[in-house]
């Protein structure tokens, strides 16, 4: 009995229906284009988090100005600013193309400006621009 084969749509190669696997499309897709679509898939949910860090960063260095100094609130929200901050920048910087690639260059940008502002506003906040101390 002949067996019905396949054709992946990545490859093009002939697959027998046992081997044949679907990707996020429901196209039929052999093993190879399967961990080759996969690894585009992390490469995306590692440029994803790149933005994320970014957003982070800004909000946790907003944060920072308004967190109360005294209860160490204002020290967690700088760690949180540089950490991510540190993530983002390092994540954009030469030789990342394959998670950078995933971004537009606005979305770049916009990752530059918010890890700037956000690592700024909590170096504010440590040199006393603290608005909790005014409202407290
Ligand atoms: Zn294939």
């Amino acid at each position: 009995m002949a067996e019905i084969l396949t054709a992946c749509t990545g490859c093009g190669r002939a697959m027998t229906p046992g081997t044949v696997l679907y990707d996020a499309e429901a196209r039929p897709i052999c093993d190879a284009c399967f961990q080759k679509a996969d690894l585009i898939a992390t490469d995306r949910r590692a440029a994803d988090n790149i933005r994320k860090a970014g957003y982070v960063c800004l909000a946790a260095g907003i944060a920072s100005l308004f967190a109360p100094v005294a209860i160490g609130f204002q020290i967690a929200c700088v760690v949180v600013t540089l950490t991510s901050g540190v993530y983002a920048l390092q994540s954009l910087a030469r030789g990342n193309e394959r998670f950078t690639k995933h971004l537009t260059p606005v979305q770049q940008r916009l990752v530059w400006v918010c890890t700037i502002a956000g690592i700024a506003l909590s170096a504010l906040s440590l040199m006393g621009v603290n608005i909790a101390r005014f409202v407290y």
